[in-house]
């Protein structure tokens, strides 16, 4: 992968530059947590590199949790807001990187389906990369086979700090345009052994933190063989099906389709984030409900995400970032779920 070096003093300089391509998204320290912000021109010279992910999930980069999408009248269908604003999105983690990568095999490159909606803004948006600096207690990436800092080929450009500044990784083409005009000195050999060291480092705090839920046997083979495991009941039973965790879960993608009348006679369509874990999710004409119960929706989440998506797609649809564990209204931890159905 190429990479260069930023010093510190150019990431206004850089960040001027990424202004070309799009409006500036950072993901910022605040009193809340790590926040996405739109920068204003003034915030560019300065960097507070937050050192774990954001509060938010990167879906929302890409979709608003309720969107109207057309409008008709009997056969006739006129799509709208297929054009989007183009955005520059800065500082990525790993964990939210993969879920864009979920997200892409489902709405972007599953040869079934294309979601022109996604597709639009997932082109118009650049993506930038960073490592992560610490880790959060909810944090479990190393679960999921993945690394603290930027690997999947979702990234453009990634951000690593080294040296007062940044060692700056090209991911795509897209990227490399993006910054041809910035003339960078390559990175060096110190650069590299510097952020090998962090990095190292991090995925050590990861598995020290995470070693007690360890599993010999995958997640998807331990959801797909256990069905009637009792730790569905035991930590299913303080859910609340408040949807919290689908709602900022990265991953999580179910949506409603309604219509509702609009002006002129028209109908308009919306599409709104929906969630399993409520109970009218899977209700069907005729009345029968598969998902009736607490427990059979709380088993399906998991079910979703480790076997069906693992199954069609090769990889889990969880990318460990904690936030449903941070969210959870019943102090549901995953960990110890997916953790006791070795044993329960
Ligand atoms: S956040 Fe917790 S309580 Fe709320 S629906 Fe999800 S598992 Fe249930
Ligand atoms: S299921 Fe939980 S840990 Fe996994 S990606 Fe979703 S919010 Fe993150």
């Amino acid at each position: 992968m190429p990479a260069y070096f930023l010093s510190g003093d150019k990431i206004g300089e850089f960040t001027r530059l990424l202004s070309t391509w799009g409006s500036i998204y950072r993901f910022e320290n605040t009193p809340q947590g790590v926040r996405l912000k739109l920068l204003t021109e003034d915030e560019y010279g300065t960097y507070d590199f937050p050192a774990v992910r954001a509060a938010e999930p990167a879906k929302f980069i890409f979709i608003k949790a309720r969107k109207k999408v057309a409008e008709y009248f009997n056969d006739e269908w006129r799509y709208l807001d297929l054009k989007v604003e183009p955005k520059v999105v800065i500082g990525l983690k790993q964990c939210d990187l993969r879920a864009i990568k979920i997200w892409d095999n489902v709405f972007k490159d599953d040869p079934d389906y294309k979601d022109a909606h996604y597709i639009s803004a997932r082109e118009n948006t650049l993506l930038i990369g960073a490592d992560c600096l610490d880790i959060a207690t909810t944090c479990f990436c190393n679960l999921m086979d993945l690394e603290p800092y930027p690997t999947d080929n979702t990234f453009d450009l990634s951000l690593s700090p080294a040296n007062n500044g940044y060692v700056l990784f090209i991911g795509s083409e897209k990227g490399a345009n993006a910054i041809a005009d910035l003339d960078l000195p390559d990175v060096s050999t110190e650069n590299l052994a510097e952020i090998d060291q962090r990095r190292k480092i991090i995925k050590e705090k990861l598995e020290a933190q995470n070693s007690k839920y360890k599993t010999a046997e995958t997640y998807r083979n331990l959801v797909e063989k256990n069905p009637d495991s009792k730790s569905w009941d035991i930590h299913g039973s303080t859910c609340v099906t408040c949807a919290a965790c689908t709602y900022v879960c990265p991953t999580c993608f179910c949506f409603s389709i309604y219509d509702v009348p609009g002006k002129d006679g028209l109908t308009d369509r919306f599409i709104a984030l929906d969630s399993c874990k409520y109970q009218r999710f899977s209700f069907m004409a005729g009345g029968l409900n598969p998902r009736g119960s607490l427990v059979e929706r709380f088993k399906h989440r998991y079910n979703h995400k480790f076997f069906h998506y693992n199954w069609r797609y090769g990889i889990n649809a969880c990318t460990g970032c904690g936030r449903c564990i941070e969210n959870c209204m019943g102090k549901i931890d995953m960990r110890e779920t997916l953790k006791d159905l070795e044993s329960k």
